[in-house]
């Protein structure tokens, strides 16, 4: 493992584990490894520190513990949140979601509509807010249910879901959102918002990869997407991954509890960052609406640049921060999110977002901000792209890493 010291800006893509979920985690790793299904003590004690851990989840939210379903990721959530939806309205094959939602909606609406469903993806202003009256109008008299993201883990935007949720319930459809961004930064409370399904995941919220939740609303019909076993009161088969969602319990707590840090000292960094780049880089602008926006959060274009050389530069000084492009064979495709919100192909090629945390530090964003704009510099000075080919089409990676190994020789 490299001994270089980590200057990690991408806490959307993922988050270090917390040393308390660690500690959480470890004697069900080592010695309570008993099913939690099973009759005996052995198993019967490790179902109690389960129930703890969903009292967690369901305190995090404001729900009760019955109506946490633990599942494997986001993704599944976000999956069955709508198989189910569609599964327990019969005859309404219509789904709406939004045209900047994670790839799980988007993939899990193409598979749908490949189905012979039909789904809206709604359109995002230039600032990648809703316009609710759009939402409204596209529900239809088929429409089993609408799914809208309660912030964007590119931009950083908040939508608003108590509206979006009012709404729905008014239209007799039912409401789910991807919360997966938001715990420890939103104040999140199911019951005074009415969503009738919210997904979370873990490893946003500082505990391990590979377990998440599905809140259901009480008495809400519902259809398992993982279909075995009684765990889960028989809405998800699956023997429980206990350590994990032990950690996941212990996570919540700890998200509560930095609330206010978030919104306070890490919000100010991001501020510090993204004026201090807006201010001294020139031809810079930042992609989405000031607020309402995640505390974390910033996402920059930089006119005349590639994001992905920008990356591979920051990379080499141990920077880790990210753009929301696909790379696809060889080529990058720019990002659904900035291209929903009509940014242009060649400025959404050139963003990049920043996505802070509770362990960044002050020194941390100096140390980006000392070397940000020497990179850009050096990146325009070399730049395949300029004002007089503002629609240079796709970005040839290859010969961007050439152009880039070649001026890494220069140095
Ligand atoms: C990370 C993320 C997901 C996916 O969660 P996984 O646990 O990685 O499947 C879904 N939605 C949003 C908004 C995310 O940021």
């Amino acid at each position: 493992m490299s001994q270089q010291k980590l200057y990690y800006f991408d806490n959307n893509a993922t988050t270090r584990v917390a040393p308390e979920v660690i500690d959480a985690m470890l004697p069900f790793l080592r010695d309570m490894w008993g099913n939690a299904s099973s009759a005996y003590q052995f198993g019967q004690q490790v179902k109690q520190h389960l129930d703890d851990a969903r009292a967690k989840l369901a305190a995090l939210i404001n729900a009760d513990p019955k109506e946490i379903v633990f599942t494997s990721c986001g993704t599944e959530s976000n999956n069955t949140a709508i198989h189910s939806a569609l599964e327990t309205s019969p005859g309404k094959r219509h789904v709406i979601t939004t045209a900047v939602e994670h790839s799980a909606n988007i993939k899990y609406g193409e598979f749908l509509q490949r189905r012979g469903y039909e789904v809206t993806y709604l359109p995002v202003e230039s600032d990648g807010s809703l316009d609710l009256h759009v939402l409204d109008q596209s529900i239809r008299p088929d429409t089993a249910v609408v799914s809208v993201m309660w912030a964007n883990n590119e931009t950083g935007v908040i939508f608003p879901i108590e509206e979006i949720a009012a709404i729905c319930r008014s239209r007799g459809v039912l409401f789910h959102t991807d919360a997966v961004q938001t715990p420890g930064k939103i104040k999140l409370d199911v019951k005074s918002t009415g969503v009738d399904f919210l997904s979370l995941s873990a490893h946003k919220l500082h505990a391990p990869k590979g377990i998440g939740m599905l809140y259901v609303k009480k008495k809400a019909k519902f259809q398992p997407f993982v279909i075995g076993g009684h765990q889960e009161r028989g809405r998800r088969g699956g023997t429980e991954n206990v350590p994990y969602i032990i950690g996941f319990g212990r996570a919540a707590e700890l998200a509560m509890s930095t609330l206010d840090e978030e919104n306070t000292r890490v919000r100010a960094l991001r501020d510090r960052l993204e004026n201090t780049i807006l201010k001294t880089i020139p031809n810079t602008v930042r992609n989405g609406s000031k607020e309402p926006r995640l505390p974390n959060t910033t996402n920059i274009a930089f006119d005349f640049v590639e994001a992905e050389a920008i990356l591979m530069l920051l990379d080499q000084l141990g920077i880790c921060a990210s753009s929301g492009s696909a790379c696809t064979t060889g080529a990058v495709d720019p990002s659904h999110v900035l291209t929903a919100m009509n940014v242009s192909p060649m400025r959404a090629r050139g963003s990049v977002r920043f996505s802070l945390g509770l362990y960044n530090t002050e020194a941390e964003v100096d140390y980006l901000l000392e070397h940000l704009p020497g990179i850009i510099a050096k990146l325009r000075s070399i730049s395949p792209l300029d004002a007089k080919h503002p629609d240079n089409d796709k970005f040839d990676l290859k010969a961007a890493r050439q152009k880039h190994d070649h001026a890494g020789h220069t140095h």
